[in-house]
């Protein structure tokens, strides 16, 4: 819809498309930029990146950056009402003008469309907006804006299509909610809204609600979110959600969805059972939209993936070896649609390091990127960072006599003008292993996780101690000290 009206004003394509290249890049989002723009700026490859949407992919269209931004604004929002505490005469709930935000936030998108497709061309990547599809392991169909059937042989084919936010089509009703797409689309600042999933993006997306003032509901299947992060991770984030008013719906599956002909808002039936005794059906009405985030479905459908004999596990994802490799030689697959990391910066590293062993001299040959302690955040309310193994991993792998736990919770010093409700929580977690207390496990949460997080990843990364961790003075007063002075 909105998307392809983008481009309906937009000339492009108008030079006849190459038949003959050496890397054909399929989809032009965080991966396949990564790759094609390498190869082609680094090692001189002949590349071409097809894209059916908009340049960019996920992170930059529907993704990360609007995600930030939103971020941003909520951030704003809570600014704003904790200045009070330090003495400004604000208005307790300053007018938010979601229309004005949103127009710009669009703009700003565009714009990077834009610089996206100037950097194709400036790194000299042939760049075609249509549709691809696989005819064979080296030659794929290309479907243009107007219509028509190009088809383009290539000596190497990238497959970095991504994914899409999956809808349970079991649950009658589920088409009336909308998804991480969607709430781009959002145009006016809603009154309630209900949640559900319990992974990045649900977390995010009930933070940032909440802190601007919206109504929120999150249903969870369980009693925690961030079920995949450290345990102190998810318990005390979700029990931050509820102290922040979040509805936190525990145990509890939507099992129908309706609209209201009247007033247009829909209602969600629901199951929860909180244990014994306490099993009950649920009914939450008046909701302005329903947000599906459960996780997302690799984009392979019409992709062509059986006439190139590429292989799938049984979610769609495409199986890949630790060099991006796909099972048919001259097959290449990265980022989402691989269903490994799901994170933008492992989508272009990935594919930077591809384009290397490829392209790149003979240096690079076994060139690969390297999984282990991947640094990510979450920008929930604390934001939270991690790096490395949780404890129960770390139990698992060294046993949890040879490790040890350094722990600490504390208000961070910028809330001690604040009355005692207006306080988050910081929680930081050291998990070290074997005698000389290697950091295997970093867990951070509360205020500027977000920004600590990388300095100490490139720490975790080149293996630092608990001893070189100490041996770095603290810099006072931050939260960040904490970190180098745990006992
Ligand atoms: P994508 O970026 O999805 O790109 C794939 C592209 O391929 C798409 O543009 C698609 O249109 C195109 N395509 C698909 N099929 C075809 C075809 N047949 N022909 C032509 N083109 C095709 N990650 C972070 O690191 N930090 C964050 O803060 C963060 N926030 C996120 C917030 C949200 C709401 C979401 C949904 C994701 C977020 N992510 C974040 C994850 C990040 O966006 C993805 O991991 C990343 O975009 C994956 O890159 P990719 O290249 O694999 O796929
Ligand atoms: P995730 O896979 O992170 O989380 C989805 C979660 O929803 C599951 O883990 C599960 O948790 C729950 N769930 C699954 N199915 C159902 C169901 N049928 N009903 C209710 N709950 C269900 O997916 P997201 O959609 O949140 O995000 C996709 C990916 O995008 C993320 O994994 C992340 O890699 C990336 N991303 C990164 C961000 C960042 O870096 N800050 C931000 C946003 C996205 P449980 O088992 O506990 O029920």
């Amino acid at each position: 819809g909105t998307i392809s009206r983008h481009f309906s004003s937009t000339v492009i394509n108008m030079a006849p498309i190459s038949k003959e290249t050496d890397f054909l890049v399929i989809g032009g989002g965080s991966g396949g930029l990564g790759a094609a723009r390498a190869a082609a700026s680094r090692y001189g490859a002949k590349a071409m990146v097809i894209e059916g949407k908009r340049l960019g992919g996920t992170c930059v269209n529907v993704g990360c950056v609007p995600k930030k931004v939103t971020f941003n604004a909520a951030f704003i929002a809570e600014t704003i009402h904790q200045a009070k505490a330090y003495g400004f005469n604000v208005q307790e709930t300053a007018p938010f003008d979601w229309p004005t935000f949103k127009t710009k936030r669009d703009a700003y998108i565009k714009r990077l469309n834009g610089i996206y497709e100037r950097n194709l061309a400036n790194d000299k990547v042939e760049y075609i907006h249509g549709w691809a599809k696989l005819l064979s392991k080296n030659s794929v169909e290309v479907t243009l804006d107007d219509g028509s059937k190009e088809v383009v042989n290539a000596k190497k084919i990238l497959i970095a299509v991504g994914g899409n936010p999956h809808v349970p089509p079991e649950i009658p009703g589920s088409e009336l909610g909308i998804n991480s797409d969607g709430f781009f689309d959002i145009d006016k600042l809603p009154k309630k809204v209900a949640l559900v999933g319990a992974g990045y993006i649900a977390v995010e997306f009930a933070g940032m609600f909440n802190a601007l003032g919206v109504e929120t509901h999150l249903f969870i299947r369980y009693d925690t979110f961030l079920r995949s992060f450290d345990p102190m991770i998810q318990e005390k984030v979700t029990a931050e959600y509820e102290r922040l008013g979040i509805h936190v719906h525990k145990r509890s599956l939507t099992n129908k969805v309706e609209k209201d002909e009247k007033t247009g808002k829909l209602r969600l039936h629901y199951n929860s059972s909180k244990g014994e005794g306490s099993n009950g059906e649920g009914v939450l009405e008046d909701v302005d939209h329903l947000i599906w985030a459960i996780g997302r479905t690799p984009a392979i459908e019409g992709l062509g993936l059986e006439a190139a004999g590429v292989k799938t596990t049984e979610k769609g994802h495409i199986v890949v070896d630790e060099y991006q490799n796909t099972n048919v030689e001259n097959v290449y697959a990265l980022g989402d649609v691989t269903g490994h990391v799901e994170l933008t910066p492992v989508a272009i590293a990935a594919g930077r390091k591809l384009a290397a062993r490829l392209f790149g001299p003979e240096q690079f040959r076994t060139s690969k990127l390297d999984y282990d302690n991947i640094p990510s955040v979450v920008f929930s309310h604390p934001e939270v960072g991690s790096i490395g193994l949780t404890e129960p991993q770390a139990v698992e792998k060294y046993g949890a006599e040879n490790l040890k736990i350094y722990k600490t919770n504390f208000t961070a010093m910028y809330y001690a003008m604040m009355e005692p409700e207006e306080k988050a929580p910081t929680s930081y977690k050291l998990i070290c292993a074997g005698p000389e207390e290697k950091v295997v496990g970093l867990h951070i949460m509360g205020l500027g996780s977000g920004e600590m997080l990388q300095g100490f990843g490139v720490a975790v990364k080149m293996g630092a101690t608990k001893a070189d961790f100490d041996s770095c003075v603290a810099i006072h007063p931050t939260s960040a000290e904490e970190l180098v002075t745990l006992r």
